[in-house]
């Protein structure tokens, strides 16, 4: 990463962490993508049992690859015949891995979901929710983070799994009601109930979209 950014993004994250702490989440800095996937190595123990509703951020820092060959109990919903089983198994898992949208300076996460299954396991059901975040998903504040999460993540996932859906055609939200729209449930978590279940590992990197 680029040395000025990186003296930016140092900075900016020791904000995001105390907005994190004041939320009853945990947050974590990373330099790199190395020591990202250090850090959350630390914070998963052996035999856990974990999964993910589709983190790009978590395979970019090696983390999927190094929880399939470890002593884990990785479900890898990818491989699973009964997706609905493979979903509904995340809700008891030890540790349930994520990137976000989009979150803002003061800590809070955005989310939006087609079919619900990522959006709900991190509102309830996994002991431990751990996300990984790079910097390029920080916005200024919930309206910005929701701006992002609709005309930035939206259009490039359904690109990604070729939805037929405006912004797949124009790269930008629509507000559209298609039937294949991914923008079904949004989900703005402010504030963990439990403690010690949040766990966010903001990384100095572009990760994600
Ligand atoms: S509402 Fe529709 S057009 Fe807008 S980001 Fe979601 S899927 Fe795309």
């Amino acid at each position: 990463m680029n040395e000025m950014i990186t003296k930016r993004n140092d900075l900016l994250a020791q904000k995001i962490i105390k907005g994190l702490e004041s939320r009853n989440m945990q947050g974590f800095y990373a330099k790199s993508k190395a020591e990202a996937l250090s850090i959350a190595l630390g914070l998963i123990p052996a035999g856990s049992s974990v999964t993910m509703g589709g983190s790009v951020s978590a395979r970019e820092i090696g983390l999927v690859d190094a929880l399939k060959v470890g002593d884990y109990k990785f479900i890898d919903r990818d491989l699973s015949d009964d997706k609905r089983a493979a979903a509904l198994a995340a809700y008891d898992v030890d540790f349930f891995l994520s990137s976000c949208n989009a979150m803002t300076e003061d800590g809070v996460l955005v989310n939006i979901d087609g079919n619900a299954n990522r959006v709900s396991a991190i509102a309830f059901g996994p002991r431990k929710v751990l996300f990984i975040v790079g910097m390029n998903k920080v916005c200024k504040d919930v309206d910005s983070a929701m701006k992002r999460a609709r005309n930035i993540a939206a259009p490039v996932n359904a690109q990604r799994f070729g939805l037929s859906t405006p912004c797949s055609k124009t790269g930008s939200c629509m507000d559209c009601k298609s039937p294949d729209t991914i923008c079904c449930q949004f989900l703005v978590t402010r504030y963990s109930r439990h403690d010690d279940r949040i766990y966010v590992i903001l990384v100095n990197d572009n990760l994600g979209f």
